[in-house]
């Protein structure tokens, strides 16, 4: 039997990589928006047609790109944001896999137009299903413009299990509030079927959350920081009173970036214990800052599960933050909190440093059931509740030490040993009162 095994064609090899990438339409907008926050826009607009079904198309303000850079964009594993396997762990930028345009190009048709400032004119690309169709000069104004067509047109499996425009227009909207908060120092324009859904302008991170979600969430707002050695967190945790059925208002950023983090919002939901009435969520906007070097981006197609080095130390930092702002609000009664300062939240040592171990003999031999004294040296043990009359034998040495601080008076009414009734009261009191309560 002749060989059987070929390597798949680029355009093949794409349309596969994007089966992980791009799974619906928010897929497309959370990719492009991304490229457009790493091209240090401060403008982004996203126009989007039946649920991005028809159309997704995102204009931005941004760096722009040359005519090569423009054709190089759309290849697999081209990127401008990391030149070595090292860098992944100095990641700054939302992007850095290269294959976000390429796997769209790879299930779409894909228009682009893209200038630098520094250019008179500008690049128009038109690539359908990873074929390039065109590629030449275009007047279009600085920065870049990605027109998304008929996604999914050849692979109709995809497009087939997409959901009701309402739900692909849900996930959507996540998307763009996922990428929204963490930056509310850029404009954000989200049009669906040319009516506008969100017009965020530039402001501050409260207010960022209060134009996503709404006014009535203001009132409900308390404010978290804390700076650590670990990780800085800083944002809002709602209300216990104000805590919902349903999920949808919690959001834990990390360097500026989404995140999925089950474990840490476990730490949130304890810090909550006993305040929340029963079945109910509290809203949190939490933003950490890390070292990028303490953080893995990269174990997730999506980016949204992010490992942490440290994870136990925040688990105990957040828990810690979102339990002492609830204190400073006087929403948890009974802790008086410094208005002013933030307490210092003790780190814990990782687990196996600097244990030391307790140094007391033991027998392990010992049985308690067994009345008889064990037969073997078994280092200094002895029974703790000596029950045979000859281990009260000695018993007045017990009180040696004491009875060297007694003045002469009270050692005459302590002299026990010459009352053999207040000897056994004592006795009992002795066993009673010190070892047994
Ligand atoms: P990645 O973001 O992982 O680098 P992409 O496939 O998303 O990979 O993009 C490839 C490259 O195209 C980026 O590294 C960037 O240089 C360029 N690029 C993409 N979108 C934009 C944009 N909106 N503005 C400027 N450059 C862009
Ligand atoms: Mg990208």
């Amino acid at each position: 039997m002749s060989d059987i095994i070929q390597l798949l064609p680029d355009a093949v090899a794409n349309q596969i990589a994007a089966g992980e990438v791009i799974q619906r339409p928010a897929s497309v907008v959370k990719e492009l928006v991304e490229n457009a926050l790493d091209a240090g826009a401060t403008e982004i607009t996203i126009h989007i047609k039946d649920a991005g079904k028809t159309l997704v198309q995102i204009t931005d303000n941004g760096c722009g790109m040359s005519p090569t850079d423009a054709r190089m964009a759309f290849e697999r594993h081209a990127t401008s944001k990391i030149s070595s396997a090292n860098d992944l762990f100095c990641i700054r930028t939302m992007g850095f896999r290269g294959e976000a345009l390429a796997s769209v190009a790879a299930i779409a048709d894909v228009e682009l137009r893209t200038k630098r400032v520094e250019d008179e004119v500008g690049t128009l690309i038109h690539i359908i299903g990873s074929e390039v169709k065109t590629q030449e000069p275009a007047a279009c104004n600085s920065g870049t413009n990605f027109s998304i067509k008929n996604l999914f047109f050849n692979v109709p499996a995809r497009r087939k299990f997409l959901k009701a425009n309402s739900t692909e227009l849900k996930n959507i909207i996540w998307e763009i509030q996922r990428i929204a908060l963490p930056n509310p120092d850029i404009k954000i324009t989200l049009f669906h079927n040319n009516s506008q859904l969100y017009q965020l302008p530039v402001t501050n991170n409260r207010k960022r959350i209060v134009d996503v979600f709404g006014k009535n969430l203001n009132h409900s707002l308390i404010s978290v920081n804390e700076k650590t050695s670990v990780i800085n967190i800083q944002g809002f945790i709602g209300q216990p009173k104000y805590a919902r059925k349903t999920m949808g208002e919690q959001f834990f950023f990390v360097n500026g970036r989404y995140m999925r983090h089950p474990y840490f919002h476990k730490a949130v939901m304890m810090a909550y214990e006993q305040l929340l009435p029963p079945d109910t969520f509290p809203s949190y906007f939490l933003f950490l800052e890390t070292d990028p070097a303490s953080i893995d981006i990269n174990v997730h197609p999506t980016k949204t599960e992010i490992k942490f080095e440290n994870d136990r130390e925040i688990w105990q930092i957040i828990h810690a933050t979102v339990r002492q702002s609830l204190g400073k609000h006087n929403v948890v009664p009974s802790i008086d909190f410094d208005q002013s300062g933030n307490i210092d939240i003790p780190v814990p040592q990782k687990s196996t440093e600097n244990i030391v171990f307790p140094d007391i003999p033991i027998n392990p031999e010992y049985n308690p059931f067994n009345e008889q004294k064990p037969t073997s040296s078994g280092g200094s043990y002895s029974k703790p509740f000596p029950s045979e009359k000859r281990n009260l034998e000695h018993w007045e040495d017990l009180y040696e030490g004491a009875q060297l601080k007694l003045k002469p008076e009270e050692q005459n009414q302590s002299d026990f040993s010459q009352n053999s009734d207040l000897y056994s009261q004592s006795a009992v009191q002795f066993t009673g009162k010190k070892y047994f309560s």
